[in-house]
């Protein structure tokens, strides 16, 4: 069974086409082999799709303060107004405000500091 290009098929196959589709799922769509639709394709001219350009790559994946949760570290890493700058963001220790790892850093901190002072 030959299929004609109708106006209408035609229309359907470029809609289909524009839509990203795969030649197979065209076929299929239209009840054609696959081939047919990449002949037809090229017939038309119709513009080869590129594969979708690849998103930006973010530099870091870097906590903001907006991403910034009650329940996770608020513990600063690097300096703020710098483009690496961002929070811990691991899970709190209970009743605290920063994760295991910076509660340690924090304790040594306020012990050091009322050591020195006194
Ligand atoms: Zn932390």
């Amino acid at each position: 069974m030959t299929q004609e290009w109708t106006p209408e098929r035609t229309a359907a196959l470029i809609a289909l086409w524009n839509e990203q589709l795969s030649t197979a799922e065209i076929g299929r769509r239209l009840g054609i082999t696959k081939n047919a639709v990449i002949g037809k394709v090229h017939r038309l001219g119709l513009q080869q799709r590129r594969p979708s350009p690849k998103p930006k790559t973010e530099p870091i994946n870097v906590l903001r303060l907006e991403g910034l949760r009650p329940n996770m570290c608020s513990w600063p890493i690097g300096h703020p107004g710098e483009e690496t700058f961002h929070f811990c963001g691991e899970q709190i220790a209970e009743g605290k405000p920063y994760c295991t790892k910076h509660c340690a850093i924090a304790y040594i901190r306020v012990k050091d500091r009322s050591t020195s002072v006194a």
